[in-house]
């Protein structure tokens, strides 16, 4: 944890949204590998009470396939409890009865990944009780941050040195890793 940083707000998290690429696993040959400690920092979440969901910004493979290369790296995770932007958006697409011509920028994209985190959260929490746990500064932190969310970055992944000292983006508090992550949520609760 930061030195200096308020962590009080941690005792009124509710809900937490994980980040995966570069929060649970680091990318590379093979799918990646898990980061060390991650598999039960997320074993110590789900069995917390906490209402836990993991998103990602995956567009190569379906849901299935992804849980499946995450079960292999040894998560266990369920399908269900994973949010990927397509299945999303064809669920809202649906349900509003829209028919899009959707041509989305890299830009947008990060708006619109957002949108889907809040949107399939689907629990009875207020937002501001509700961390957004990620190694991107600007689209995990800053994203869920104006979501009214509040974000927590880890030191693994995406993360640089110089995201502590960003001008205009701040994350709510910065740890080493998803298991420091999941140590100071679990404290007090
Ligand atoms: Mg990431």
């Amino acid at each position: 944890m930061a030195a200096g940083s308020s962590v009080e707000w941690l005792k009124s998290v509710k809900a937490v949204i994980l980040d995966m690429c570069g929060v649970l696993y680091d990318s590379g040959e093979g799918g990646g590998q898990a980061i060390p400690g991650s598999g039960e920092a997320v074993r110590r979440l789900m069995d917390s009470g906490l209402t836990v969901r993991f998103c990602t910004n995956e567009t190569q493979n379906t849901r299935e396939r992804f849980v499946q290369k995450l079960r292999v790296m040894g998560f266990d995770i369920s399908v269900s409890h994973v949010f990927s932007p397509a299945p999303a958006l064809i669920h809202i697409l649906r349900e509003r009865g829209l028919r899009p011509h959707l041509l989305v920028h890299d830009a947008l994209f990060t708006m619109f990944y957002s949108v889907v985190v809040l949107y399939c959260l689907c629990v009875c929490v207020c937002v501001c009780q509700v961390v957004m746990i990620g190694d991107d500064l600007l689209n995990d932190v800053g994203g869920a941050q104006r979501c009214g969310m509040k974000g927590l970055q880890v030191r693994t992944g995406k993360y640089r040195p110089s995201d502590e000292q960003h001008p205009s983006v701040r994350a709510d508090a910065y740890v080493d890793d998803l298991a420091a992550a999941v140590n100071a949520i679990l404290t007090d609760h």
